[in-house]
């Protein structure tokens, strides 16, 4: 059976560019880049280099990136590390688990958390942005880049404009969890006035296990793990540099290739798509319209009324489809995605979308047998 992944979004293959650069740096480096012997000094360059190519290929600088061990922790590093004390924390209703259970615990402990509300594709409703902000104590903004669910892109040139015209008193930390947006869609995040970004390798065919956060020199940042004080303090812990040297590769091709990636990948969603309705004419695409540019191009976000993801998802995966619904927890089990209820959908609807992400190396071959096998699974 010919297997068909489109759960992108998910994570990515390796590619094979990075897959020799973790090979040769296995084989090449045993030093720990935090001895001061020759094995380690060995390693500390390359670690720096690593940083230096990141960097590079973001338009920022090495010694403002945080090495983590995924999106995940980037995120929580920037929303525990970067709050000031006693502060507000603004998330949008739609962020990723990552942030929004960071700004739950954050809630407990009893911080002033406030959630901004999104429109009906998903995208934060920026005067409601405005208000919230307006008046109030400069403190800590965490909105995404584009939604890994919906693909719907934030209208960050306008929340820059709501940012720029508030008094320095009043004006909080930026932080995008730019894990979707990265290799998808131009992305320069100090031109774009961030103070933090999220990133993570394995959404564009580096290796599991590997973030990064940029957080620009003039942003104070505490560290969530103490210990041999690497990263600059940031992030005590033995680098992971096999895998960090194969990130860099990945990063920097993902960056490089993104507008080729960009047009591939959405020709073919418009494509899928326009087969999907004639498949299945009672589908609904989620999120914005398929020809607006504010979506990720290679993400459908399709309800198919009735179904129950639950059901489904095993289902394609038995005929060979591999597709995501609602959010995957670790143990498996599928809830109903926060992220489609916080635009309003019942549990129902929410159980019955599901999201297709395209790759790098998904074909029309490929997406002719998804089609077949969402025809007569879900037909
Ligand atoms: N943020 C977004 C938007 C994501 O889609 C993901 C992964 O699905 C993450 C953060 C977490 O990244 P990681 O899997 O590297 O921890």
């Amino acid at each position: 059976m010919n297997r068909v992944h489109l759960d992108h979004n998910a994570t990515t293959p390796l590619r094979p560019e990075a897959r020799a650069e973790f090979l040769r740096a296995v084989d090449a480096l045993g030093g720990n880049p935090s001895s001061v012997h020759a094995s380690g000094r060995a390693a500390r360059a390359e670690l720096d280099d690593a940083r230096e190519r990141i960097a590079a290929a973001l338009g920022v600088e090495g010694e403002e990136l945080v090495f983590t061990s995924g999106g995940t922790e980037a995120n929580n590093t920037a929303l525990f590390g970067a709050l000031p004390p006693g502060r507000p924390l603004y998330i949008s209703a739609v962020e990723h688990s990552s942030v929004r259970e960071v700004a739950e615990a954050l809630q407990k402990e009893g911080r002033d958390v406030t959630i901004l509300p999104v429109d009906p594709e998903g995208r934060l409703d920026v005067p409601a942005t405005k208000a919230a902000l307006e008046g109030r104590k400069s403190g800590l903004l965490s909105v995404m880049g584009a939604n890994n669910e919906l693909g719907t892109v934030s209208p960050f040139g306008e929340l820059r404009a709501v940012l720029e015209a508030l008094p320095p008193d009043s004006r909080p930390l930026w932080h995008a969890d730019c894990v979707q947006m990265l290799g998808k869609l131009p992305l320069a995040p100090r031109e774009l006035s961030l103070d933090l970004a999220s990133f993570s390798a394995h959404k564009v065919g580096g290796p599991l296990g590997v973030g990064v956060l940029w957080c620009s020199k003039t942003t104070a940042l505490s560290p969530r793990l103490y210990g041999g004080g690497q990263e600059s303090g940031l992030r005590s812990g033995t680098e992971n540099l096999p895998a960090i040297a194969a990130a860099a590769v990945a990063i920097e091709l993902a960056v490089q290739e993104q507008a080729a990636y960009t047009a591939k990948t959405s020709s073919l969603a418009k494509q899928f798509w326009g087969e999907i309705q004639e498949a299945l004419p009672a589908a609904r695409l989620l999120g914005p319209p398929i020809e607006s540019t504010e979506r990720l191009p290679n993400t459908l976000c399709v309800l198919l009324p009735k179904a129950d993801g639950r059901v489904l998802v095993p289902r394609l995966d038995l005929e060979g489809l591999e597709v995501s619904a609602g959010s995957a927890c670790s143990s498996g089990s599928i809830e109903p995605s926060p992220v489609l209820m916080a635009l309003g959908h019942n549990e129902a609807d929410a159980r019955a979308a599901l999201r297709l992400s395209l790759g790098r190396e998904t074909s029309a071959a490929d997406l002719q047998i998804a089609i077949k096998v969402l025809r007569t699974t879900c037909g």
